[in-house]
């Protein structure tokens, strides 16, 4: 059920926010329902398209080397997609974020060259969901980019109301408490619209800790992107396809040095990324790109120049 909500209301629950924060139900290890059943679909569904930075897609990597990979457009601008992804199990559908949405200004979006027709919309009506079937999103971070699209607005254009009606959302608590409080580097990015409706409609339930979700979907936590970036891992077909958010958001960041300037935590990053593609390449995990216009998925093999994909393919293909 959507509760509409004021932004007003929303600037006030902010003030009372710790006295309700108790109350909420905490999701440590796993939904209270011993029935759900393991995964049995994966689909990509494609919020948008845009462009990004390239300078600031590659860091410190100079432009020499990335535009080898990727071509940049005149205004150095290289396109970038919103890959999230629908979960099937046999008695639930979860989204794996939300995209950036339709709420902001024209101003905000013209610094993103949203390009194409893809849409949610277009996405669910190919794979024949509703948007109202969701009973779980999965929000990695609540940049604007992964939670726009959680929140609408109603037809009044002003009022909020959740995009995915029936859903419980999940974020980590420890991103929650970042993005309220955010630095002036990441605020542009935090926009109080996208997720406080979640909050006040009672329909977000907090992350503590890594591990279990449900059967067949786990947890880790990563900060060095921003604080409480939740990755999901999801076992499919006997493979564990790894949703990589903004923790490498494509192929071509795959190389440890080659980090986004967006990251907050540029040298936890390289630290974090080390550990988890020894581990990906051990077991030979499926890395599924949020980001990657030109990729969606790819396994690692180790060169003599370190990590790199090995064999990019689609989740179709598995
Ligand atoms: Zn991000």
């Amino acid at each position: 059920m959507v509760l509409p909500v004021s932004l007003n209301h929303s600037i006030i629950c902010l003030k009372v926010l710790n006295l309700h924060i108790d109350k909420i139900n905490v999701v440590t290890q796993a939904i209270n329902n011993n029935n759900i059943m393991s995964v049995t679909s994966l689909n990509p569904v494609i919020a948008e398209n845009f462009k990004m930075d390239g300078g600031a897609s590659f860091g410190v990597v100079p432009k020499t080397i990335w535009n080898k990979f990727v071509e940049a457009d005149e205004n150095n601008m290289i396109p970038v997609t919103s890959r999230c992804l629908l979960i099937e199990t046999g008695n639930r559908i979860i989204l794996i974020d939300a995209g950036m949405g339709n709420k902001q200004s024209e101003k905000v979006f013209s610094y993103y060259y949203r390009f194409g027709d893809e849409s949610f919309e277009k996405a669910f009506e190919e794979i024949g969901f509703d948007f109202d079937q969701v009973t779980d999103v999965i929000l990695t971070h609540l940049h604007f980019d992964h939670v726009g699209g959680a929140v609408k607005w109603a037809a009044d254009g002003k009022t909020p109301e959740l995009a995915f009606n029936n859903a419980t959302y999940y974020c980590t608590k420890k991103q929650w408490d970042w993005a309220l409080k955010p630095n002036p580097r990441e605020k542009p990015s935090f926009l109080k619209e996208n997720f406080m409706p979640l909050f006040e409609t009672g329909q977000l339930e907090f992350i503590y800790e890594p591990g279990e979700f449900i059967n067949g979907v786990k947890f880790e936590i990563y900060d060095g992107h921003t604080r409480g970036q939740l990755i999901p891992f999801i076992r499919y077909k006997n493979h564990t396809v790894v949703f990589m958010a903004d923790f490498i958001p494509s192929a071509y960041n795959i190389h440890i040095p080659y980090i986004s300037g967006y990251d907050i935590d540029p040298l936890l990053v390289m630290k974090e990324k080390e550990t988890f593609l020894e581990k990906a390449l051990d077991n030979n995990y499926v890395l599924f790109f949020e980001h990657d216009y030109f990729n969606e998925c790819c396994n690692l093999h180790r060169t003599e120049k370190g990590f790199r994909a090995n064999k990019t393919f689609r989740l179709s293909d598995l």
